[in-house]
């Protein structure tokens, strides 16, 4: 998202990975719509749901949602969007900073920033690290799990369908967390997230498939951040996982890493054209992450609370706080409003705008 931002530019950007494009799904992918339509990623939509249906141990209820969440395709999401941009690709697997840095050769940060890579070092003015939630570019201490605010999550994706996006609230699976049944089309996302990341989903995962009829195919699990975590740090910036943009209390983490990735994007196009500096590119870009602090405090108090709801008081208390039209319509709202399908639209029409001034 962040090169995308940068199409047209003239910058030379590279943009490595350990995989191939869109070759290794790490998510159910489940988005809301509007943020596929405002990027030209529809093509790439499986399953459109306008409400989410929620399994507790004492009964269902289903909360419609004031818009729509969809399921996608992630190899087509993957590859539209990289179609956007016009910078490199390379597959690499990234060690870290570069030696010279860590043994103070060269002080941290100065500019060009130096990585080193299995296929060799990269330096670069401008450097990004969307690595996901091992911040592989930060200095100092990593998070080491299961002892870091991490949440964890496992899925399998067998084939079959379902009309419902449905989530089960239920200690039988998670004391604190959720599974999940995401249907795209002709496979079925079904899984285990704990917030706790000490316990291990495995077997609650296969439970929750055996439970609800589906197999056990195609396992994919990961980490997931569950706390904002300063988006730069020794001239280096950071987005998606790598910053903790990831949800607390759904694990929603793509369409942060999309809006976070814009904003960095069109920043980074400011240093390219001139008009900012790169020191005040990272100032900017680590106050606008910063900014949004308020928002993931208030969903992880949420996830917090969740498990200390009785199992019997979770369906009466989700049916007092998502009352369709009102307080329903309300929650939901906020929750997009954190990164609204908006900013997409604004990123797009900075992004023409920029490349009307190029053609110009
Ligand atoms: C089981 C599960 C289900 C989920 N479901 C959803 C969902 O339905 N909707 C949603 O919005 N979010 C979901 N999430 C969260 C979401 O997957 C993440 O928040 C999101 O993928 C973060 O995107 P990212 O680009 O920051 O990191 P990642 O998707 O983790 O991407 C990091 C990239 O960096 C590459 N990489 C990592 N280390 C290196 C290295 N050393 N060298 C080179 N390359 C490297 C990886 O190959 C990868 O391509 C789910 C997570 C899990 C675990």
């Amino acid at each position: 998202m962040a090169a995308r931002q940068l199409a047209g530019s003239g910058a030379d950007v590279l943009v490595i990975d350990r995989y191939e494009i869109g070759e290794r799904q790490t998510s159910a992918c489940a988005i809301p719509t509007a943020w596929l339509q405002e990027l030209g990623l529809i093509e790439s939509e499986k399953q459109r749901f306008d409400s989410v249906l929620i399994h507790t141990a004492h009964g269902s209820i289903r909360l419609p949602v004031p818009w729509s969440f969809s399921t996608f395709d992630y190899p087509s999401f993957c590859e539209l969007l990289w179609d956007q941009c016009d910078a490199e690709f390379e597959t690499a697997k990234v060690n870290g900073r570069s030696d010279s840095e860590k043994t103070g050769t060269v002080p941290i940060g100065a500019s060009p920033i130096s990585i080193d890579t299995d296929r060799g070092p990269i330096h670069a003015p401008l450097v990004v690290d969307s690595l996901g939630w091992k911040r592989v570019l930060a200095g100092g201490a990593h998070y080491q799990p299961p002892e870091a605010p991490l949440s964890r999550g496992l899925e399998v994706h067998p084939p079959g369908g379902n009309v419902d996006l449905e989530v089960f609230i239920n200690r039988r699976y998670v004391p604190a967390g959720y599974g999940w049944s995401f249907p795209a089309d002709d496979e079925v996302r079904v899984g285990v997230g704990s917030f706790d990341p000490h316990f291990p989903v495995r077997h609650t995962t296969d439970l929750l498939a055996d439970d609800i009829e589906v197999g056990k195919s195609a396992y994919q699990g990961n980490w997931i951040p569950h706390r904002l975590r300063p988006a730069t740090a020794n001239g280096v910036f950071f987005a998606g996982d790598s910053a903790g943009h990831c949800f607390p209390l759904t694990a929603e983490g793509i369409r942060p890493a999309l809006y976070f990735g814009a904003a960095l994007g069109m920043k980074l196009r400011d240093v390219v054209d001139g008009t900012v500096t790169r020191e005040q590119a990272l100032d900017d870009y680590h106050s606008f992450s910063a900014g949004h602090q308020r928002a993931f405090d208030w969903l992880l108090r949420a996830q917090k609370l969740l498990p200390k709801i009785h199992p019997r008081l979770v369906k009466p208390t989700l049916a007092a706080s998502f009352k369709a039209g009102g307080s329903g319509d309300y929650a939901f709202n906020r929750y997009l409003g954190i990164a609204p399908p908006e900013f997409a639209a604004l990123a797009n029409s900075a992004l023409r705008s920029s490349l009307d001034e190029v053609a110009a």
